[in-house]
Parts: C-alpha cells; structure tokens; sequence
C-alpha cells in the first residue's frame, strides 16, 4: 500500500468508502453485514487505514457496520471520517444531536476526520448562516478532541466552492471532491483541483471510478488504452490518472465486493503516475465518449428517499445512459420491462424533490420523462 503524508500522519493512498458495501438482494437499506466486515478485514489487514462513512449512507446503516466491524481493532490503528448531513436542509438545527448520535453508532469517542457533507447551491447559504452555529459547534468539538481534523466535501459548482472556502476556508483542512477523468473537463475539476492547490487544501478524492462508469469504457477507448500501457487495468487507469493530479492525498473508492478490493489494492501496491502525454490522451478520449450524452448520475441513492413513487431513480438513470450511449437497442427495454410496473420512468409526477438533493444537479425529471418517451414505459 501507498502512504501519503497529511499532517503527521500517514494516511493509506486509498480509502475504503462505505456508501456502497455489498447488500442483500440489491436493497441499499440492508448491508450483508457478513460479506461487509469480510470486506473491511480484508482492506484493514491490507494496509488501508482511512474507512470513510456518512450518516446518510445505506439509509443510515453504514455509520452503524464501520462501528461493529471497526470496533476489534485497537482504535488509534485507524483513522475513521464521517460528515454533517447537511445535504438535507432540515438538518441543519440538529448538528449537536446527530454528532452524539454519530459517536454513538460508531462506537467511538472521537472521529478522525469530520467534513460538512456536500456542500452546494441548495445548503450553502444555511451552511453559512451563524444561527446554525454548525462551524462554531464542529470546532468546539475539535478543541475538545472529539473531531481531530475538519474538513468538507463539495459538489457545488466553483462559485460555490470559492465561496466556501473565502468564509470557512481558514479552518478546513481537506476538501473531498468528485474528481476522475470523466468529470475533469466535464464538471470542471480540473478548476476545482487548481484552487484548492492555490490555497494549500489537500484534496480527497470521492467518485474515482464515477460510481464505476469507468471501469467499464467502450471497447474502442480499450483498446487505445491498452496500448498505451498494456499491463494496466481499466480501474486502474482512474487511479493512476488521479495519482498524476497534485494536491491528492487520499482516494476514497466505494467497492461492493471482494473482487473490486483485491483489484484496488493490487493497483494501490504502486505509485505510477500517468505522464503528462498519458494524461491528456485518456481526458481526450472520455470528452469524445462524454459528448456522446448520458447523465452523470453516481448512484449515491441521496434521491431515492425524496421521491414520493419511490422510483429506483439510479437504476433507471442508468438504463437511460445505457439507452442513450448506445444508441438505444433491447437491453434498457428489456431491464425497465421486467421491472414492477410503479417502479417505471412514466410513474414520475415531476415533483422535483428528487432535484433538490441531487448532487449533481440532474435534471431528473425530465431526464425520466425523455426515457418513458423513448421505451414507452
Ligand atoms: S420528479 Fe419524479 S423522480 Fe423525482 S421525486 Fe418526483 S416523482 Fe420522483
Ligand atoms: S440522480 Fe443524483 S441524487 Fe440520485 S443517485 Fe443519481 S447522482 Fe445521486
């Protein structure tokens, strides 16, 4: 495993994040709690020494598994980050019951890192405002030694990024960030990663593989990969490609399995940077893929609580991408059509509750719409 130097510690190159632990029966609510410390003793003995969670996460049962499962291990053999959930406003009044709630679940007295979750256009302003006292009361934990290092993660725009920083920026320490290959033009990260590098913030990385869309590429950028650098994984290229960027300290990757960890931490057993040349050809090539449409949805499940249909709004994202990138075809027909009738793009009222948690700021409505219009479902 690979070290990175933060502070005085030595942080494990990459992190294992947990807002995507095996499940049973594909429902994100139940972990296979089994199957999840398999996973974390694994990633533990292995060298990985950061194991990030949040409270939204598995419908609020991560927070719950890293404790049980991270609880045998001597406490200061590991560092362990949770976040605010501030990406639902109504949070907002509460910080001091859910951070007592947070030690709680995750048998601890104190967390290593602690960020303000997502900060974006629909919570900065609440974020900000001193009668939340949300800054004033993290930092009186930190003095207390209950959050040893305070940081944030943001997917708001970089308008909403520098602002961030220009009023708490004195007192963050990282900045978690959606950060690949895919998003480096796309969601302007290369921006985001040169203004943090201007204010000396390291940055953590969320969303390496985009919710594992680049693990899987065409068959056509393959193949130019491979001959780039033929003994590298397709997984393995995001990684090396963020091992090029300065300023990133930890990589946090959500794997679901053990076959997905063994492959990371195999590629984690090196430091080999893509070249600059590298670099550029690998971002050409995913803005050619990315103009050929799709929506950028990570499946990080923030929707699915919102929506009064409760539609699997990920599962039908993908398909739509899947429709879409391939220039449609029986497969996203298919996977929509044996799905239960309610749970079908055409059952969407266009409330838009889904729209105001959604992180990256999908357009998820009409996006469903278009999909019902074009399967007939
Ligand atoms: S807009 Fe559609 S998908 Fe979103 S919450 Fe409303 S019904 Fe659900
Ligand atoms: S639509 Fe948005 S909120 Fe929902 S899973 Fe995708 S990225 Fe997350």
């Amino acid at each position: 495993m690979i070290y990175r130097d933060f502070q005085n510690l030595k942080l494990s190159g990459l992190g294992l994040g947990m807002m995507r632990l095996p499940t049973v029966d594909g429902d994100d609510a139940a972990i296979d709690e089994a199957a999840a410390a398999e996973m974390i003793d694994l990633a533990y003995q292995s060298g990985i020494n950061y194991f990030d969670t949040a409270w939204g996460y598995h419908a609020g049962h991560s927070e719950e598994v890293a404790g049980r499962c991270l609880s045998k291990y001597p406490r200061e053999s590991f560092y362990l980050a949770t976040k605010f959930p501030g990406y639902d406003n109504s949070n907002m009044p509460k910080v001091a019951a859910i951070f007592e709630e947070q030690l709680r679940k995750c048998r601890t007295a104190y967390f290593d890192f602690y960020l303000f979750h997502n900060v974006y256009e629909g919570n900065i302003d609440d974020y900000l405002n001193p009668e939340f006292g949300i800054l004033d009361y993290l930092l009186e934990q930190k003095k207390n030694g209950r959050i040893r290092y305070l940081g944030f993660s943001c997917h708001g725009s970089i308008e909403v990024l520098r602002r961030f920083l220009n009023a708490y920026g004195a007192h963050m320490e990282f900045c978690q960030l959606q950060l690949n290959y895919m998003d480096w033009h796309f969601q302007g990260c290369d921006k985001k990663a040169e203004l943090l590098q201007e204010r000396n913030i390291p940055i953590w990385v969320m969303e390496p593989l985009r919710g594992g869309k680049l693990a899987r590429v065409s068959d056509r950028t393959a193949a130019q990969l491979k001959t780039m650098r033929p003994g590298e994984t397709i997984p393995g290229w995001a990684f090396r490609f963020l091992q090029a960027i300065p300023g990133v300290t930890m990589v946090l990757s959500g794997m679901s399995s053990m076959e997905q960890l063994r492959e990371n931490l195999k590629t984690w057993e090196t430091d080999a940077p893509l070249t600059a040349c590298e670099l550029s050809a690998l971002v050409d090539l995913q803005d050619q893929e990315t103009k050929a449409g799709g929506v950028p949805c990570t499946a990080c499940h923030y929707c699915t609580s919102h929506c009064p249909q409760s539609l699997p709004i990920p599962d039908l994202l993908a398909h739509y991408n899947e429709h879409k990138l391939t220039g449609g075809g029986f497969l996203a027909p298919m996977a929509v059509g044996s799905m239960p009738a309610d749970k079908r793009p055409a059952n969407c009222m266009a409330c838009r509750s889904c729209e105001q948690v959604c992180p990256q700021q999908i357009e998820i409505s009409e996006i469903l719409h278009e999909f019902s219009d074009m399967i007939g479902m």
